[in-house]
């Protein structure tokens, strides 16, 4: 090859190359969501692309900074073992994490964001550099979906209480807590008394009208940490933790006669009613949530049975 077969092949080659670099460019450009190159030390040596600042903020002030200088402790170690467990790996390595102006070391202002990292382990031609692409997604839309699907199946939609699934799933864990730590715990079931009556009379948006009143006033009435569901119908059930029954009778006693006081003014008229209540408190043998709620429950039966308006003890 001569001199000038030489010039024309390179002459050639560097503008293949700046071809590739323009439509690289522009691919960037296009592209929404922010790529970063990082090193095995997590120091940012390229940010990429990220354009769509409805979803991201300029990140190019990182290039330069690493993730120890620029993050709150927790959510650097995070960071820091998805990389590496990238480049061990050799493998895609996803993380998801939310960021808000307190991860941040300096001040930063930025409203709550949670995003998706994909992490991706680059082969360089030097073994020495061990460098991830850190694809970063803005995923707060779906994380927020997730939460109020997530809210919408624990809740029951009347009264906006906790449901009875939410509710089975919470004592399943106090009864493991229990076995594990004996950390003792009460349990009520609550019943109206002739609610048929009320919806007989008043009719049935009346009766949901007393349903969404009671449920207010219980609720104002516990403590932060009891747990109050609607189990079903115009049935109760109230948690109370590392409190024993003698302790809670004292406390549903008092509902009971609060709510005897009452009188609700409905668009029907004024409603009066009663409730009925069974308690007792874990025990050894109660294996799951139907044994401890049986036996509140019978404790309830028991309270009908006796002319209702009262607190019966297991
Ligand atoms: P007791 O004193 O024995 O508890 O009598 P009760 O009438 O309260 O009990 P019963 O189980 O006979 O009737 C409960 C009624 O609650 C029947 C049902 O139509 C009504 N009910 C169940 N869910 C709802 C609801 O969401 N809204 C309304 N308005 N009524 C409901
Ligand atoms: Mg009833
Ligand atoms: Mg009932």
């Amino acid at each position: 090859m001569n001199f000038e077969q030489v010039r024309d092949e390179l002459k050639q080659a560097s503008s293949s190359i700046a071809l590739l670099e323009q439509e690289l460019s522009i691919l960037f450009t296009a592209l929404p969501d922010p790529i970063f190159i990082i090193d095995v030390n997590g120091c940012y040596l390229e940010v990429l692309a990220g354009n769509s600042r409805e979803l991201y903020l300029d990140s190019n002030y990182l290039r330069g900074k690493c993730i120890k200088d620029l993050f709150s402790p927790e959510l650097g170690e995070s960071f820091m073992s998805a990389i590496h467990q990238a480049l061990e790996s050799k493998k895609l390595t996803l993380i998801e994490y939310e960021i808000s102006s307190d991860d941040f070391l300096q001040s930063h202002t930025t409203s709550s964001n949670w995003f998706q990292g994909r992490i991706v382990p680059l082969k360089t031609n030097n073994k020495a550099d061990r460098l991830v692409a850190w694809v970063a997604v803005n995923i707060t839309d779906r994380k927020q979906l997730e939460h109020q699907l997530k809210e919408l199946s624990q809740r029951d939609a009347l009264t906006g209480l906790l449901n009875r699934r939410y509710l089975q799933e919470d004592v399943t864990k106090r009864i493991a807590a229990y076995k594990r730590y004996k950390n003792s715990f009460s349990l009520a079931f609550l019943d109206i008394d002739y609610f048929k009556n009320i919806n007989d009379t008043f009719g049935h948006d009346t009766g949901d009208y007393v349903l969404k009143e009671l449920s207010l006033v219980v609720d104002k009435e516990k403590r932060e940490s009891d747990v109050f569901a609607r189990f079903g119908g115009e049935e109760f059930i109230l948690v109370f933790p590392d409190t024993s029954q003698n302790a809670a009778a004292v406390f549903l006693e008092r509902l009971r006669a609060l709510i005897e006081r009452l009188s609700f003014e409905t668009p029907t008229g004024e409603v009066t009613f009663t409730v009925s209540m069974g308690l007792t408190e874990i025990m050894e043998l109660d294996g799951d949530f139907d044994s401890i709620v049986k036996r509140a429950d019978k404790a309830l039966y028991e309270a009908k049975n006796q002319g209702r308006n009262r607190l019966v003890i297991a």
